[in-house]
């Protein structure tokens, strides 16, 4: 595959995923053209364009001026940095274009949970999913491995999740999404490494008391610190 392309990519990429965590969690219809969420006034071809739009209306709405999320451009700026990346690390391979969509896939969860405090079903199926069927062809774990992978996610996470404030079923059914991906002979490090971070967020948040002792915190991104370190091969 050509850098080039993988670039084309990643910029085409970034507009679409932000469509996504925009309308996903609010079960809004995903063909329609993009709109400012408070004046509902559909934006201008030119503001949807990859980064340029953002820079040319200055980040804000063209109607009523509301602040477009700073997130849109930092996934349109990020997609095409993590392309790259990934082009280099895999050397050109067409593997690296999986793991460029798992990379979206990732970074749709994470946005949605910080924006919403929600991992959806629908994105957590998807993700099982894809996990399996790209064991099917031959990447990553087996699918024996995936499936149990999958089942020991659930599994590990399941009684945390009764416990701990701000972990709920959401987080559950990722972290089955994550064993399948990983296989069932990762799938522990990647989980405890999760909640590890997870525990250190936490206290982070406690101490600076950006969150009391009974307020709720996103569980995913540190979820998705996990698997991203075992997926690099940073941990094994
Ligand atoms: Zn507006």
């Amino acid at each position: 595959m050509l850098l080039l392309a993988m670039m084309l990519v990643s910029v085409l990429l970034g507009p679409v995923l932000n469509l996504l965590i925009d309308r996903l969690p609010r079960r809004q219809a995903l063909f329609q053209r993009p709109e400012c969420s408070i004046c509902g006034v559909a934006r201008s071809t030119s503001s949807l364009l990859p980064v340029a739009g953002w820079l040319r209306s200055h980040g804000r709405c063209q109607s009523c001026g509301a602040s477009l999320p700073r997130r849109s451009l930092i996934i349109e700026l990020g997609l095409p940095l993590v392309g790259t990346a990934l082009w280099y690390r895999g050397a050109g391979g067409t593997h690296v274009l999986l793991q460029l969509l798992f990379v979206a896939y990732f970074m749709a969860i994470v946005a949605i949970d910080l924006e919403h405090r929600l991992v959806l079903n629908r994105m957590t199926a998807a993700g099982l999913l894809a996990a399996i069927g790209i064991a099917a062809v031959g990447f990553g774990p087996s699918v024996p491995e995936a499936i149990a992978g999958a089942v020991i996610g659930f599994l590990f996470l399941w009684i945390p999740s009764l416990l701990l404030p701000g972990m709920g079923m959401g987080d559950v059914k990722l972290a089955a999404v994550i064993g399948a991906l990983v296989g069932s002979s990762y799938v522990l490090t990647a989980l405890t490494l999760g909640v590890l971070v997870g525990g250190v967020v936490a206290a982070f948040l406690l101490l600076s008391r950006r969150i009391g002792r009974r307020g709720s915190m996103a569980y995913a991104p540190s979820l998705v610190v996990g698997v991203a370190l075992v997926l690099l091969g940073v941990v094994r």
